[in-house]
């Protein structure tokens, strides 16, 4: 994989304080934390750390969707939910220095309607999740919002299943519907009534769109499903008109810029319209997506956006703030998170100026 990356300011975004909107909850989960789940449930994927960190890393895009579904299939117990969250935020905190975090969980996949000798009820899914959010907030200082979204590949029965979750029985941190999975075969406007419903709940409209199908994706689920963020929207380049609408109405998009290139939407990073985006004027948002499987993480994103970007530390942290600012956090968690960057700016501003730039 291409590593351009802005490493001379590793430093200054690995404490920057950020808020992330696009990262799965499943796909979070980190080598140590799949180990003690596979100790839990022994059998189809290694405990032994080591062995686990080979079998994650990153080789073609159908081995992380083998390594996807065997993380998922280690998800059995609410026990197993609660673990999972709580452990994903520490590192999100601690790691990633993440103050605020929109995580897209897919229900569906625990609760498992279609066989549910295998799932969980969904009052358990939802208690498991709620408990962790309050807990990583207390101890982390993190703060949890939820993105309920439709595994796409399952279809509409996923999408009803899915908006009943969510309408029904939904979190108190439950923020907005999402739309995930393979984008060709799954034509956004059958979602058309679920995201209206979802969106006369109060929820905000985040489906996926653009990443493996061309611009009408990202207009179909601008003008059918109402979006007010498009998960990645990498396609948009293609289409000035397009470009011009994601301007004029400040939707922003979530970029992923390692998942784009592990999933072979885009084949170089060189190639990645991000800047393309900005230039246009587009509101640029930079997520991780299913960082430990894809082999990044949220600090990595941010390096490379900023060579791909040719930003300097003021330019990063413009960037953390549109994240905020693009989020659903409540009002004083925003307030309080860009008086956080400003504060870690106006810390650093001080200090000697970076050497030159070892990225490449
Ligand atoms: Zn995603």
């Amino acid at each position: 994989m291409t590593t351009a990356a802005h490493t001379s300011l590793a430093p200054f975004i690995k404490g920057l304080p950020k808020a992330e909107l696009h990262v799965h909850h499943v796909g979070s989960a980190s080598a140590r934390i799949v180990s003690e789940l596979a100790s839990r449930h022994p059998g189809t994927v290694p405990s032994d750390l080591e062995e686990l960190r080979a079998f994650y890393e990153f080789r073609d895009f159908a081995h992380f969707i083998e390594v996807y579904l065997a993380v998922v299939a280690l998800i059995r117990t609410p026990e197993d939910i609660h673990y999972l969250t709580y452990e994903v935020a520490r590192e999100m905190a601690t790691e990633q220095s993440l103050r605020y975090a929109e995580l897209t969980c897919t229900p569906y996949t625990s609760v498992r309607p279609d066989d549910p000798d295998l799932g969980m009820p969904i009052e358990a899914f939802t208690e498991a999740i709620e408990s962790a959010r309050r807990e990583a907030e207390r101890d982390f200082g993190l703060v949890l919002r939820w993105i309920y979204d439709i595994p796409g590949e399952f279809g509409v029965p996923s999408a009803d299943a899915t908006l009943g979750y969510a309408l029904d029985h939904g979190p108190e941190g439950l923020v907005a519907f999402g739309l995930g999975g393979p984008e060709i075969g799954v034509p956004r406007p059958q979602f058309q009534s679920h995201f209206e419903r979802a969106r006369a709940a109060g929820l905000h409209s985040v489906p996926h769109a653009g990443e493996t199908t061309g611009p009408q994706t990202v207009w179909d689920s601008l003008t059918l499903l109402r979006a007010e963020r498009i998960g990645h929207g990498t396609s948009s380049a293609q289409d000035p008109r397009l470009l011009e609408h994601l301007a004029e109405t400040g939707v922003p998009l979530e970029v992923c810029p390692s998942s784009n290139i592990a999933t072979r939407a885009v084949a170089t990073l060189e190639e990645h319209p991000i800047r393309a985006f900005r230039d246009a004027g587009v509101t640029v948002t930079v997520n991780s997506d299913d960082p430990p499987m894809f082999g990044t993480t949220l600090n990595r994103e941010y390096e490379i956006a900023a060579a791909l970007l040719g930003l300097d530390e003021a330019g990063v942290a413009e960037l953390a703030r549109a994240a905020v600012r693009a989020s659903f956090a409540p009002d004083d968690v925003r307030r309080r998170v860009l008086g956080e960057i400003d504060a870690y700016v106006e810390g650093h501003a001080g200090r000697a100026a970076p050497g030159p730039s070892s990225g490449q």
